[in-house]
């Protein structure tokens, strides 16, 4: 048997990390079961459904590395992969079910199926269908279907408790009072959910049917379905809820939670999908960080577990930070652009200064973003109002090495530099020891505050070697010492 495993996503939307994190399990474990992942576009609701959305979900997709082997734009054997266009397939075979008497078409109005509900929950019963058109002699149905009345089908929930053997949360049995008859395929010919992704999942032949746990109601449905048609069970595989700090459902309140957004804030694709597969999976050796080949050779279904995950974005940021750090400063300079501000002075430097930047900033960021304020802290000369500096700017020796710096600053300058180099720092600290006896502490933290306007930084050395000379002239002039 050939494993087929689906990713079915309805393009109303962005794709939701909840959702990349189901493409991934599902792509993942049909890689390692030598078989084939499928993209099914879940479009039926032609009002919300958007092919924006879906071409922005194909490409966060695709920038997170999950192929597909079949989809809207990879034709195969089951196609098409857009539910919009296998309408057809859908009616014929909610007809067939109609004809062998295990659905029904249904001419309730909308407004007598509001009031039954009401009525039904005043009374405090269940407010299911109750059957008004379940058992019409099939015969004066057909002569109002001809005479143009309106119809939905419904399918006949048989009276029996429904069990699902899940591959994460075991047996799962729904009592059989759960549902009253539900509609299949609306008034307007167009399926429900519920029926044509088991259409789907069966003419797909899907061996394995891997989503989150909110959907298991709709599975219990969906194997009523399968039943009536005799068709064969996929296996069912839960996984656990994605939820915020707050332990409620991850959703926009939380922040961010559409793939697009983090991409948009810097985060690198590589550790994405190191941070989702953590949601629900644990790697055995219990490690936080690590590739895609390492997933893909970890990765077992029976590692997923059944409790909520929760999104925290300090561990997204942490993973994202390490996997950065992994890379070349080239491969970072590679990404960078589109993330800084859109002011010149770093467009402007020469690729070493922008490789030594990278390289001495790339150990204290997060994302690509990240790299923004450091670009403000080299180039802006303006001080920033705070107590730790004024604190260094109010020691007693601080205004002899600003003095003594404004100097060097300026026959540095007459030489023609537009930047110092770590050696001539090296021989002002030397300096400033040796002749002005200025030590320890008080040397180190009075340089960096009078040369860079900070009371903590990077190595000071490479850090004001990154600082045009023009900038720390014009800071020297404005400090207060
Ligand atoms: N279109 C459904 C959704 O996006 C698919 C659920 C499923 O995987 O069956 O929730």
């Amino acid at each position: 048997m050939t494993v087929r495993v689906r990713f079915a996503p309805s393009p109303t939307g962005f794709l939701h990390i909840g959702g990349a994190r189901t493409a991934l399990y599902s792509s993942i474990f049909a890689k390692k079961n030598k078989g084939t992942f499928v993209l099914r576009v879940e479009d039926t609701d032609l009002e919300r459904s958007k092919k924006e959305y879906e071409d922005s979900q194909i490409e966060d997709l695709k920038w997170l590395g999950i192929e597909y082997d079949e989809g809207p734009d990879r034709p195969g054997e089951c196609g098409p992969y857009r539910q919009s266009e296998r309408i057809e397939l859908y009616k014929k075979y909610a007809t067939q079910l109609v004809d062998q008497g295990l659905a029904f078409p249904c001419f309730c109005t909308d407004e007598e199926l509001d009031a039954k509900r009401k009525k039904a929950e005043e009374e405090k019963r269940a407010p299911h269908y109750d059957g008004t058109c379940r058992d019409l002699d099939p015969e004066v149905a057909k002569a109002r279907i001809e005479k143009g009345d309106k119809f939905t089908i419904r399918f006949k929930v048989p009276k029996k408790t429904i069990t699902v053997n899940d591959l994460i949360r075991g047996e799962v049995t729904f009592p059989d009072d759960m549902v009253g008859d539900f509609v299949i395929l609306r008034s307007n010919g167009l399926p429900v959910y519920n029926f044509c992704c088991v259409i789907d999942d069966w003419l797909m032949k899907m061996t394995h049917v891997i989503r989150a746990e909110d959907h298991l109601p709709n599975t219990m449905r969906q194997v009523m379905i399968y039943e009536a048609l005799e068709a064969e069970l996929p296996q069912f595989a839960h996984v656990s809820l994605l939820v915020g700090h707050d332990r409620a459902k991850l959703s926009k309140r939380h922040g961010a939670t559409s793939v697009t957004m983090f991409r948009e804030q810097g985060y690198l694709p590589e550790a994405m999908v190191n941070y989702l597969s953590l949601l629900g999976w644990s790697h055995p050796d219990e490690k936080d960080v690590f590739t895609r080949e390492e997933l893909l050779l970890h990765f077992d279904l029976k590692r997923l577990g059944k409790a909520a995950a929760t999104f925290d974005m300090v561990k997204l940021g942490y993973i994202n930070g390490q996997h950065l750090k992994n890379l070349s400063s080239k491969e970072i300079l590679s990404k960078i652009d589109s993330f800084l501000p859109k002011d010149t002075a770093f467009k402007n430097q020469e690729p070493s200064w922008k490789e030594e930047f990278v390289d001495l900033f790339k150990e204290k960021v997060d994302t690509l973003e990240g790299f923004g304020p450091f670009i403000e802290d080299i180039f802006n000369s303006e001080l920033r109002d705070d107590e730790d500096l004024k604190e260094v700017l109010s020691w007693e020796t601080t205004p002899k090495i600003k003095e003594y710096l404004i100097n060097k600053v300026d026959e540095a300058k007459k030489e023609g530099l537009l930047f110092l180099t770590p050696e001539l720092i090296d021989e002002y600290l030397t300096t400033l020891k040796k002749e002005h006896k200025i030590k320890g502490k008080n040397l180190f933290k009075g340089t960096r505050a009078v040369l860079t306007g900070r009371a903590e930084g990077p190595d000071l050395k490479r850090f004001v070697a990154l600082t045009p000379l023009e900038v720390i002239s014009s800071r020297l002039q404005k400090i207060d010492a």
